[in-house]
């Protein structure tokens, strides 16, 4: 017999107090001393202390250069810019993703075309991304979607073929490895999200990566200039700016954020051994639970999930008899365990991607300067429209809580066991599961 459910009647599942396991960013004294120091040495704007986090990020990483930006969204526009995605050109990214992936195409006067995504590892899927490509196509962005690697072996094939720059959108998966290598290492440029909600977190600001030093100095020379790389003034893209930015942006990293990031990098990859051991606890709990399947890379792949940001499980409603997502995880949180069904809604559903017109053009941007109509009104992304009813949030666990881990654990079991009982007052999923802004962060 399974245990009653508590949204029955039954008793909760999670008991145990959360204390500080879901805390984030772990700040300790030696950032606010870091930070404090910016602002007594009144260096809020310098550069210093950010080209010393960048010096240090590059190495971690291990690419060649490093970029700070304000935030992720300046660092993957700029890493279009560099690529040199201009006017008419078109950009294939997942439709399940932060639109901050890629809609910055738009203010190079470019577009994006949508490809579906994987319905296991919710990454960009290598076919369609063949079936959307043009002659237009001038890049790809690879977003390794809430710490899952996008398969690279397969993107990077592909765009070889076809001489295609690939953008690894890095925001969720910092750390990660792809076979033993790092996620951020396989395409020609990367941008990552360093925001306070991110597992690499430092406040608002990202960070762009790259071997390639042209493409380097075209992200120099887009949103920092000069001043930023006196060394590089001779360079071909700063000195056609004469000094100034080419893209009329100023993209530089608030020297608060650098400072954060310099501890930060110190003991990012101790934390995200510790995540990995909780997480892979609560979900190796859970394997073989009808309904529940686990979003991370098979174990002895050589692949990892980073830091598990914003953690989700995959749900397969028909081993639960159809029984709804949402009802599923209104038992979960019953249990005492948070969880919410869905994930980022598909961007292409957006009026933004239809028929917002933003700069003047007298039509909808997304078609403005194209060749051709890419805009999907027969919704052609079957996985992607309903990825909400196919996904649920999961504790972000940041380290070890055997007790809490498996009460949280046996909280999704008991409503993948009970869901007979559950069917009886299923009231079925609303319309629209997540948000595009889905995640909230603290
Ligand atoms: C957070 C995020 C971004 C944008 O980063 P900001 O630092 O918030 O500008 C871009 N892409 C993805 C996938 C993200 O999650």
């Amino acid at each position: 017999m399974t245990e009653k459910l508590a949204l029955l009647g039954g008793t909760k599942a999670v008991t145990k107090e959360a204390g500080d396991i879901f805390t984030w960013p772990i700040i300790t004294k030696e950032h606010e001393d870091a930070v404090i120091k910016v602002l007594r040495d009144r260096s809020m704007s310098g550069m210093d202390v950010t080209k010393k986090f960048e010096e240090e990020y590059a190495k971690w990483e291990g690419t060649k250069y490093a970029l700070g930006f304000s935030s992720g969204t300046a660092s993957l526009q700029t890493a279009l810019f560099a690529c040199k995605v201009g006017v008419g050109d078109e950009v294939i990214m997942p439709s399940i993703t932060y639109w901050a992936s890629g809609l910055q195409a738009y203010s190079l006067g470019a577009t994006v075309v949508f490809a579906e995504v994987d319905p296991l590892t919710l990454c960009i899927d290598p076919d369609d991304i063949e079936k959307k490509i043009s002659d237009k196509t001038k890049a790809i962005v690879v977003v390794h979607y809430m710490g899952y690697p996008a398969d690279m072996d397969r993107i990077m094939a592909i765009a070889k073929k076809h001489n295609i720059k690939v953008v690894e959108d890095v925001s969720h998966a910092h750390g990660g490895l792809y076979k033993g290598k790092k996620v951020g290492t396989f395409g020609d440029v990367s941008g990552y999200s360093l925001m306070s909600g991110k597992s690499f977190a430092v406040g608002e600001g990202g960070i762009l990566t790259t071997d390639d030093r042209e493409i380097y100095e075209r992200a120099v020379a887009f949103g920092h200039y000069g001043r930023y790389r006196p060394d590089f003034i001779e360079t071909e893209y700063l000195k056609e700016g004469c000094g100034l930015p080419l893209g009329g942006y100023k993209y530089r990293m608030h020297q608060m954020s650098s400072a954060v990031g310099l501890v930060q990098i110190k003991y990012y990859d101790e934390q995200i051994v510790k995540i990995q051991e909780a997480m892979n606890y609560f979900w190796d709990l859970l394997e073989g639970v009808p309904g529940i399947i686990a979003h991370r890379p098979p174990k002895d792949s050589g692949s990892t999930m980073g830091g598990w940001y914003a953690a989700h499980g995959i749900y397969d409603s028909e081993a639960l008899g159809g029984l709804s997502v949402t009802t599923f995880c209104k038992a979960v949180r019953a249990e005492g365990c948070s969880t919410s069904p869905g994930c980022n809604l598909a961007l292409h559903t957006h009026p933004l991607f239809h028929t917002i017109d933003v700069y003047g053009h007298g039509k909808p941007t997304r078609i403005a300067n194209a060749s051709r109509d890419v805009r999907e009104f027969d919704k052609n992304l079957p996985i992607s429209e309903k990825i909400g009813s196919m996904t649920y949030s999961i504790p972000w666990f940041k380290h070890m809580d055997k007790e809490l881990i498996e009460q949280s654990a046996n909280a999704f079991k008991k409503a993948a066991l009970n869901y007979k009982e559950l069917l009886k007052v299923d009231e079925g999923n609303p319309e629209k599961l997540g948000g595009f802004n889905f995640f909230r962060h603290s």
